[in-house]
């Protein structure tokens, strides 16, 4: 209660507009920032609005990045780890809804010098392009290129921006720090996206509820998911590369990569203490493939998009 007065400085932060982000390289410094998420409060959520809960859970893998370990986490050896980059559908009873959009091609490549190009699969990007064209609503959970691209590149970029969601904090980061050069949009091109600002949680379809997650990037966000199952999914996004970050609660270790270390590290920390508590909750980590190929393996998500 008394730690109020100081709010404007934790991610609790209670009015969002007002909040000024801290340069990610102000938090480099890596001393942890504890990070405590309400599960009950995101659990109520999740039934606040009314409808159908999602019944399955997709994946889509379109393209992969080849790192060495040693980036992926403190302390990690050479050993070559394929982090795959991935959207997710959620399938509703009459509807579906997207959980990122993966990226083109071109954008891709943005990433590697030409001869060093790194996996890209087209059909599976194909098929996604169908499952947004398709979907009622598309959440974008930050401004990173491989999450965005697939919507921000469309040739239907109009048909999809009108509605795709996409916090003030990521409307802001797309306008004034696109990830990409090629990325840049304009303020006209970003209004066509539904722009929403929230708190700390956001229930922005049934049984899925946002949690805002500043740290890898000053926009991102996880993503709870109730099914109607009874099963829960904490969509983790890129709070870590892997699951090793979050069971050993040690952050990346890529040297290009500018974030909030602290933060991420509070974060790996509160995630770490979820999954050993609440046996009913598994994780998804946006490019650990390996955990992807467990999770459809054990049924917890289908391999295939809808
Ligand atoms: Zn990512």
């Amino acid at each position: 209660m008394s730690a109020e007065p100081n709010s404007a400085h934790s991610r609790e932060g209670g009015n969002p507009g007002t909040k000024d982000w801290v340069p990610a390289s102000a938090g480099t410094s890596g001393q942890e920032q504890p990070f405590a998420a309400d599960l009950s409060a995101i659990r109520r959520l999740a039934g606040l609005l009314p409808g159908a809960w999602p019944v399955a859970v997709n994946v889509a893998r379109v393209a992969a990045s080849i790192r060495p370990n040693r980036f992926v986490i403190e302390g990690g050896d050479d050993t070559s780890i394929t982090m795959p980059r991935t959207a997710f559908q959620v399938v509703y009873p009459d509807a579906t809804l997207m959980i990122d959009a993966g990226l083109d091609r071109e954008t891709h490549d943005s990433f590697s010098a030409p001869d060093r190009r790194e996996p890209y699969f087209p059909e599976a990007f194909a098929r996604l392009r169908k499952a947004l064209d398709a979907a009622r609503m598309i959440v974008l959970t930050h401004f990173h290129a491989d999450h965005v691209a697939g919507v921000t590149r469309a040739p239907n970029f109009d048909e999809l921006a009108r509605k795709t969601f996409v916090s003030v904090e990521t409307a802001r980061c797309l306008l004034n720090t696109p990830h990409r050069p090629h990325l840049a949009m304009s303020a006209e091109q970003i209004n066509r996206f539904v722009i929403f600002d929230y708190g700390d949680y956001y229930p922005i379809a049934p049984g899925i509820v946002l949690i805002k997650a500043a740290g890898h990037s000053s926009d991102h966000q996880m993503v709870y998911i109730a099914l109607q199952s009874g099963r829960e999914i904490l969509h983790s996004v890129d709070v870590g590369w892997a699951l090793a970050n979050i069971a050993q609660v040690k952050g990346k270790a890529a040297p290009w990569v500018k974030e909030d270390k602290g933060a991420v590290l509070g974060q790996l920390r509160w995630l770490n203490n979820t999954l050993r508590n609440e046996r009913n909750i598994s994780l998804l980590v946006t490019h650990d493939d390996a955990l992807i190929e467990a999770a459809i393996t054990s049924g917890m998500i289908g391999g295939e998009l809808k």
